[in-house]
C-alpha cells in the first residue's frame, strides 16, 4: 500500500502525519507500507518511521548519478537519503513534464542501480478508453518501458496501473474495470518472462482509491495493492486503506 503524496505537505506536516499514523498501523502485518512525500519531507519522513514498517520513497529521480542538471534529483542521493522505493511514470509527470516510455525505462534502470524499488505507473486516458483502446495502450506503455528490462531487473519492480481519467477525479475504476486492466498487463508479463514472473509480479491499482472502496477493489485476485494519491494525506484515511481487511 503506498501513498503519493504529490506536492503536498512541509516537513512539519510530515511530521504531525506521522505520529497520528504510526499507532494505527503498528499492528499492520499483511503488506509493505510506502510513503512516498516530496522530496524535501523525505528526510523528514525517514526520520518519523524510524522503528516501525513504514518505508519511504521518492515521487520521480533523474537517471544521471550526478551533474550539471539543475532542479534533477538522483538515484544515489534518493537512496543516500535512505529511501527505498520511488515512483516513476506518474500519469501527472507523463502529461505535465514531457515523460515518455523511453525517459521512464531509463529512470528504472537509474532506479534500481542505486538500489530503489521502482513502482512504475502505467494507465490510459479517458480518449483511449472511450475509443477501445486501453488494451492496446497499456500493450504499449508496457513494452516500450518496463518489458525491456531483462529477468532480474523485471523481478525488482512493481507495476502500478492508474488510469488517468480516474486519478484524483473522484471516479474510481469499478474492480471489474480494474481487474480487467490488470490481467491484461500481467498477461504481456506472461508472454515476456513466463508464468513465474507474471504469478510474482505485484500490480497494484491506482485512482481515487477510497477507505469505502478499498475492499472491493482489493477482492479482485488481480490486484495487489493500491497506489493511493489524495486519501494518503490524512493519516485516519490512508490507515483504514492499509487495514481495509480488519
Ligand atoms: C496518484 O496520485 O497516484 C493517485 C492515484 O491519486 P488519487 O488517489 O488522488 O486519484
Amino acid at each position: 500500500m503506498a501513498g503519493n503524496w504529490k506536492m503536498y505537505k512541509t516537513p512539519a506536516e510530515t511530521g504531525s502525519f506521522f505520529e497520528k499514523f504510526r499507532p494505527l498501523v503498528a499492528a499492520t502485518q499483511y503488506c509493505e507500507i510506502v510513503i512516498c512525500p516530496p522530496f524535501t519531507n523525505i528526510a523528514a519522513a525517514v526520520e518519523a518511521a524510524r522503528g516501525t514498517r513504514i518505508q519511504v520513497g521518492a515521487q520521480n529521480l533523474y537517471w544521471a548519478k550526478e551533474g550539471a542538471f539543475t532542479g534533477e534529483v538522483s538515484g544515489p542521493m534518493i537512496r543516500a537519503a535512505a529511501a527505498a522505493y520511488v515512483i516513476i511514470g506518474h500519469s501527472e509527470r507523463r502529461q505535465y513534464f514531457g515523460e515518455t516510455d523511453a525517459t521512464v525505462l531509463k529512470k528504472i534502470g537509474a532506479a534500481l542501480e542505486a538500489g530503489l524499488t521502482p513502482i512504475v505507473c502505467v494507465g490510459e486516458l479517458l480518449e483511449h478508453r472511450e475509443a477501445g483502446q486501453t488494451d492496446a495502450v497499456l500493450s504499449e506503455q508496457c513494452c516500450e518501458g518496463i518489458l525491456r528490462l531483462d529477468d532480474r531487473e523485471f523481478a525488482q519492480v512493481v507495476i502500478a496501473y492508474e488510469p488517468v481519467w480516474a486519478i484524483g477525479t473522484g471516479k474510481t475504476a469499478t474492480p471489474e474495470i480494474a481487474a480487467a486492466a490488470h490481467r491484461t498487463i500481467r498477461g504481456e508479463v506472461r508472454s515476456r518472462y513466463g508464468e513465474d514472473a507474471a504469478g510474482q509480479v505485484r500490480i497494484l491499482y491506482g485512482g481515487s482509491v477510497k477507505p469505502d472502496n478499498v475492499r472491493s477493489l482489493m477482492a479482485q485476485t488481480e490486484i495487489d495493492g493500491a497506489l493511493v494519491g489524495g486519501a494518503s494525506l490524512d493519516p485516519v484515511s490512508f490507515a483504514s486503506i492499509v487495514n481495509f481487511q480488519s
